[in-house]
């Protein structure tokens, strides 16, 4: 694995572990000891590429590759002259192509690509749209303060919140305390046998428990969900709909109606099958449902139909 290291003093993170490297626009590293040693005046030439550069813009290395430095870098300046917003284009597809248009010009940057072109492009631009840049320049540090507005307002909720709690926990142990005190002095004043005032202490610190639980302040957090709120995360769902309601199958049999089946032995017709016996009966059969169904049989489809 090549170690990370400054070209020109050959120095490397393994040798010297707090080795600061630095990057400047053009994209190649030096390091902090290099960076001052060659850019005593302020400014000066890359050793690699020849690019002038400032003492003022080298920033320290943050990814392994400065190339990815060097993009982060001029895509930052990119944006702030195409700070256009989806709601500036008529179509979506406007604004992808707007995107599109931003992923060129920063690619080229980068790799040193029709530098010339797209420098002039991007100065075209910028007289173009002078005044939708101001706007959107204006618009994004008014968001960035209104953003910063909130987070100080629940900040300073917070600190309130911390003081009140710290004001229950206070209160609750001195009457704790207080009840404690009560019972030394009972157990020793009262002829009430001990189990029983014991008893009665219980009771009372239970109450002074639910009193503080209940007194604790319900503070809204940034997420709408007030502080000591229980919440069920699934909604119990209500049953609107009539309950089911069983009906019985009716079969058209287009012939006479057959007895029900609870009929069958007291009109005799169970004289004339063969009684179950006991394996049977233990598999579920009974004489009656093979008679239904043998009755249901023989009577369906007697009756003539005109068509
Ligand atoms: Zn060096
Ligand atoms: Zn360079």
């Amino acid at each position: 694995m090549d170690d990370l290291g400054c070209p020109r003093c050959k120095t490397t993170k393994y040798r010297n572990p707090s080795l600061k490297l630095m990057v400047n626009v053009c994209g190649h590293t030096l390091c902090e000891s290099c960076v001052d040693l060659l850019f005593v005046r302020g400014s000066g030439t890359c050793q690699e590429c020849n690019t002038p550069l400032r003492k003022s813009n080298f920033r320290v290395q943050l990814f392994e590759d400065p190339t990815i430095d060097k993009e982060v870098e001029i895509r930052k300046k990119i944006l702030k002259i195409y700070n256009k917003r989806e709601e500036d284009f008529p179509s979506l597809r406007v604004y992808n192509d707007f995107l599109e248009e931003i992923e060129e010009i920063v690619f080229n940057l980068t790799n040193n690509m029709d530098i010339e072109d797209t420098k002039r492009k991007i100065e075209q631009y910028q007289k173009e749209n002078k005044d939708t840049i101001q706007r959107n320049k204006v618009k994004l540090t008014r968001e960035q303060e209104e953003l910063e507005e909130a987070l100080e307002v629940e900040r300073q909720e917070n600190e309130q919140r911390r003081i009140l709690l710290q004001k229950e926990e206070q209160l609750q142990q001195k009457m704790k305390r207080k009840n404690k005190q009560e019972l030394l002095d009972q157990l020793e004043t009262s002829r009430l046998p001990a189990s029983i005032l014991l008893a009665q202490h219980k009771g009372k610190t239970t109450q002074i428990e639910m009193q503080v639980e209940r007194a604790k302040p319900t503070v809204t957090f940034s997420t709408g969900i007030k502080m000591g709120q229980h919440i069920s995360s699934v909604p119990i769902p209500k049953l609107e709909e009539a309950l089911y309601q069983y009906q019985p199958i009716h079969i058209e049999t287009y012939g006479p109606a057959v007895p029900p089946i609870e009929t069958l032995s007291r009109l005799g017709y169970l004289n004339h099958v063969r009684a179950a016996s006991p394996q049977d009966l233990a598999g579920g059969y009974t004489s009656s449902l093979a008679c239904h169904r043998a009755l249901q049989d023989a009577f369906s489809g007697l009756f003539w139909l005109p068509h």
